[in-house]
């Protein structure tokens, strides 16, 4: 008898990428015998915890990276804010289904509305701001979009902001109620709740370290990361759900797509205040412009968090370098990772980005009363006492080989898949957890392809824009928005 144990998915890594994908396929086909392994205590430690992470749901309502300044002082372009958005509308619409079905718990376990802002001071970054506003407010899939330069108005919506400010200073922010905060720890944990409830192994302490292709698909072996026994499995499909582990999973299971492939650890900490009378005075997400030289992702903002029922603020991430690919990794995940077909895209990586690597071992050696320096941009009266240091979840951005045979930095999400679609990984952080379910359709379109067309009907029930670009439709953007914002009880 053959020592593997047979599963049709194996699903490595216990966070909400692995928990979104078993859910689906559990849910498409109740027959699937899905096995999970985490090799941590428990599943949504890593990125997924809702402390490792700021729990924005991304939907481009505040952030400017996603909509960047025009050259030519023109309306700048909307497309990649809607591109990003028409996503976010896919998570509402399974998380709104899921809670239907009684997969996910009740909303408030895991959503919360909370507006969301964006606040500059400078005529220059003032007279951007107008100018996306003017974009955005047109377009059906933000509509309440709102704009103000007025001290009072901006007040009203986050008194913090404006609290100890000099008024001679010119300022603006936009603000839209229909923005939300997640907790994309609980969704984790739900979705794995959901998936053992259906009979799935979800086993913890349990490492997967090595990947073998066989005729009927792959051979994994398995470590109780207590005990140090082996187990073996051999799986139909893997999804290498492993985070910052994942290039190192496909590096092992030798795939041609994962050659050529590296990353780029940015490690991040967070301030976090839990005092009353700061959180009750303070309900929106609030982000801002980058400092020069930081990275997209570190764009600072003032969050109002709600997890396990209580409220927070969470300011940050501040950028550092930490050469681990995860939290509770290792600092030899980088040289580790390193091949013939990637030390050309990670030597040209490093040479291009000198100065971004400087920025962020300065922002790791900052003092702790420059780092508060930043929070008073945001929030002049804050007091040092009020605020602790949290460390953030690990960031792993992709290095992806171009067409020369060197490597860009990318701040997106790649997604790497096996010719046979018999193994797929994700590679990279950005956008991240909210839009892991037009992420993980990705993957059952590529991997599932036989039974994908045969899923549609069932999926549409789930996801009813489901091939539909929202913006186009206004009629049905406002009725999926109002739709789910019945179920999940969110505003807007
Ligand atoms: C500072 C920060 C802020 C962020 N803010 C946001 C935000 O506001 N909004 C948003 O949408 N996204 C945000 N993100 C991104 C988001 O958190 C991630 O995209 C998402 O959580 C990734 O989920 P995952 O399942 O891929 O990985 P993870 O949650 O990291 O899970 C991977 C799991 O795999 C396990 N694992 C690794 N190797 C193995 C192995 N060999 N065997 C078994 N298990 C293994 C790990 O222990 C881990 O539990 C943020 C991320 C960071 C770091």
């Amino acid at each position: 008898m053959s020592k593997y144990e047979k599963v049709d998915v194996a699903l490595i890594g216990g966070g909400i990428m692995s928990a979104t994908l078993g859910a689906l396929l559990k849910h498409l086909n109740p027959k699937f015998k899905i096995a999970a392994y985490e090799r941590l205590e428990s599943v949504a430690l890593e990125s997924s915890n809702p402390w490792n992470n700021a729990g924005t749901g991304h939907a481009a309502l505040c952030e400017l990276n996603y909509m960047p300044d025009s050259k030519d002082g023109s309306l700048p372009n909307p497309a990649k804010a809607i591109e990003i958005n028409e996503q976010f509308q896919l998570s509402r619409q399974l998380w709104a289904s899921f809670v239907k079905l009684r997969i996910l718990g009740s909303p408030e376990t895991f959503i919360h509305s909370t507006p969301h802002m964006t606040f500059v001071r400078g005529a220059k970054n003032v007279d951007y701001l107008r100018r996306r506003a003017t974009v955005l407010a047109k377009q059906p899939l933000f509509s309440g979009f709102e704009f103000s330069t007025s001290y009072t108005k901006i007040a009203a919506w986050a008194p913090l902001l404006i609290e100890g400010r000099d008024r001679n200073e010119q300022i603006a922010a936009t603000r839209i109620a229909s923005g939300t905060d997640v907790d994309f720890g609980a969704v984790t944990n739900q979705l794995f709740d959901f998936l053992a409830k259906k009979g799935t192994v979800v086993q913890v302490n349990s490492e997967v370290v090595s990947l073998r292709r066989v005729n009927e698909g792959w051979h994994l072996t398995i470590r109780d990361t207590k005990t140090g026994t082996k187990r073996y499995v051999q799986a139909g499909f893997v999804f290498v759900g492993a985070g910052g582990w994942a290039l190192k999973l496909l590096q092992k299971a030798g795939i041609p797509e994962a050659k050529g492939f590296g990353l780029f650890p940015v490690s991040g900490s967070f301030l976090r205040t839990d005092k009353p009378e700061l959180v009750a005075s303070h309900r929106a997400k609030v982000y801002s412009q980058a400092s020069v030289g930081a990275p997209p992702m570190s764009v600072p903002h003032l969050d109002s968090r709600i997890v396990d029922g209580n409220g927070s603020l969470l300011f940050g991430p501040y950028a550092g370098a930490i050469p681990k690919f995860l939290k509770q990794g290792s600092v030899l995940d980088l040289p580790l990772t390193i091949r013939l077909s990637n030390i050309r895209p990670y030597l040209s990586v490093a040479l291009k980005n000198i100065s971004l690597i400087k920025y962020l071992v300065k922002e790791l050696a900052k003092s702790k009363s420059k780092q508060f320096e930043s929070l008073r941009e945001f929030m002049p009266n804050a007091e040092p006492a009020d605020w602790k240091l949290i460390t953030a979840g690990q960031r792993a951005q992709v290095i992806k080989r171009d067409a020369k045979g060197n490597g860009t930095l990318q701040f997106g999400t790649e997604v790497v898949t096996s010719a046979d679609g018999s193994i797929a990984g994700l590679l990279g952080a950005s956008p991240g957890a909210s839009t892991s379910v037009h992420i993980m359709l990705e993957i059952l379109k590529k991997s599932f392809e036989a039974d994908f067309d045969k899923w549609s009907p069932q999926l549409k029930k789930l996801i009813p824009s489901l091939g539909i670009e929202l913006n186009r439709d206004p009629k049905m953007a406002k009725k999926i928005m109002a739709d789910t914002a019945k179920t999940l009880k969110l505003k807007g």
